[in-house]
């Protein structure tokens, strides 16, 4: 899954579009991961984590998390399955078995955080390229 695809509600799901609108969402932190862009939200309640498989760009592969109980009983197992889901290890129920009542047709997207936060890096790309431009050649720097 890349961003682009997590930015958009599938039109399964698009009963959901005005829950989406509602969250709110902040960066709590942008680091690397083995020269991977990494960015922690947070919705208030929840967490979320987003991991570039490469340079942060709506088209790169991404594996991302959130603390919340949809995301845990309606996308993680589908997520795993297409290895987006970031600590697959804390999902251990969920990863085993496809949902019984939520997301039977395992439609590959994220709980209403993750799709917010895919859309919120996609409007602010320009700077989280710029952020992450700068963290790289830092790390460099450093060796
Ligand atoms: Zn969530």
């Amino acid at each position: 899954m890349i961003l682009k695809d997590l930015a958009t509600i599938p039109s399964a799901f698009r009963d959901r579009i005005e829950k989406v609108k509602q969250v709110n969402l902040r960066v709590i932190n942008t680091s690397i991961i083995i020269q991977n862009p990494h960015i922690m939200l947070s919705s208030g309640k929840y967490s979320q984590e987003i991991l570039f498989l490469g340079e942060v760009d709506p088209d790169t592969s991404i594996k991302i998390y959130c603390s919340c109980p949809s995301f845990n009983y309606e996308f993680a197992h589908i997520l795993n399955d297409n290895e987006c889901l970031l600590h697959s290890q804390r999902f251990k129920i969920a990863v085993r078995k496809t949902p019984q009542e939520k997301n039977q047709k395992n439609i590959l997207t994220g709980c209403k955080h993750c799709i917010t936060a895919a859309q919120f890096i996609q409007k602010k790309i320009d700077r989280f390229q710029k952020i992450y431009k700068e963290k790289l050649n830092d790390n460099i720097n450093i060796r």
